[in-house]
């Protein structure tokens, strides 16, 4: 049978059966060779399977085999390289709760995230939430930041999670994806899920029965089904993704609108900092490149933010 990993304890995982829709608690045979990788978990939310059911073991499966994955997002301990482990494969969106107020997302977050994205491939929205709060001012505000990262190839959404504003259109955007949820905390992420996928409590109720099998259940992601074909990968406990190790002279590929530039810099190994001839800073000088984003280029590039 051919399944996605829905859910994963460490020890177990639990696999949606493509064909029924039906749910498998699962074990891995034998040892997986992790596709080159150096993470402690072989398998992660999203990851597609073969398996089998044997009557015997009560509807418990074996998982003998792992397709390859088309992309991945792996966090490493603050501590311990050798803790890495993947949170989510085979993503087709990623979306960033972001709020202005109560709390105000920082720009140096929202940047770190969208760098993360662009290092896995992974294409990215981001949600304006708790839009209710807004004033005619904020209104403004927003708008300017939306617009910013319109430019740099960003598209936004903006929604109300307690009013229902605009779930709507955040819902359609979801239609027939996967796709990964994120947000600093307080920013009303458990509250979006909730407006999005149907019969959560009982979904969790279901899901968390068997988590009580497993160790770490707390740390690792969830996929929760919106309707068929349409699912939400949740992150409890991850407040941030890692940043994968970008070598500083690698950093600015990661950053659409001065990757546009780099083969106009005098030196070929240009930082975009100090250098004369830097057609980053040109264009940053000019209002080409929005001050913000080159703001959070140099806390990046100083390792100031490098916590994760
Ligand atoms: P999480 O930490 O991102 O999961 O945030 P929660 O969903 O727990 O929400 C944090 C707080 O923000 C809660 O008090 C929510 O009721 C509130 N909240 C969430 N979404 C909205 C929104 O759209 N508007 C307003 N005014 N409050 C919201
Ligand atoms: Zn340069």
């Amino acid at each position: 049978m051919i399944g996605t990993v829905i859910k994963s304890t460490g020890s177990w995982y639990l696999v949606r059966e493509h064909e029924t829709g039906k749910l498998h608690r699962c074990r891995l045979r034998g040892k997986f060779k992790n596709q080159g990788l150096k993470v402690s978990n072989p398998l992660a939310v999203g990851d597609q399977v073969e398996f089998t059911v044997e009557e015997q073991t009560e509807g418990a499966g074996v998982i003998h085999h792992i397709e390859p994955r088309r992309n991945y997002i792996i966090r490493r301990s603050v501590h311990k390289a050798e803790h890495a482990h993947i949170v989510a494969a085979n993503l087709d969106l990623a979306m960033l709760v972001v709020t202005l107020v109560s709390p105000a997302t920082s720009f140096g977050f929202i940047d770190r995230f969208l760098v993360t994205a662009e290092a896995y491939s992974i294409p990215v929205k981001l949600i304006f939430n708790k839009i209710d709060l807004y004033d005619a001012d904020l209104t403004e505000y927003q708008e300017q930041i939306r617009k910013m990262y319109k430019r740099t190839g960003y598209d936004s959404l903006r929604c109300s999670a307690e009013t229902g504003e605009g779930i709507a259109e955040v819902d359609a955007e979801l239609d027939g994806k996967v796709t990964l949820l994120s947000g600093h905390s307080g920013v009303g992420k458990s509250t979006l899920i909730n407006a999005l996928v149907p019969d959560l409590d009982l979904k969790t109720s279901e899901i968390s029965g068997f988590s009580d099998k497993g160790v770490h259940t707390t740390t690792f992601a969830e996929m929760l089904e919106v309707r068929p074909g349409t699912y939400l990968i949740d992150t409890p406990g991850i407040k941030e993704l890692g940043l994968v190790d970008i070598p500083p002279t690698q950093l600015a590929h990661f950053f659409p609108e001065m990757r546009a530039l780099l083969n106009q810099c005098r030196y070929h190994n240009c930082r975009h900092l100090q250098e004369p001839g830097c057609a980053v800073r040109e264009a940053v000088d000019a209002g080409k490149i929005a001050l913000p984003r080159y703001d959070s280029y140099l806390s990046m590039m100083s390792g100031e933010d490098n916590r994760h």
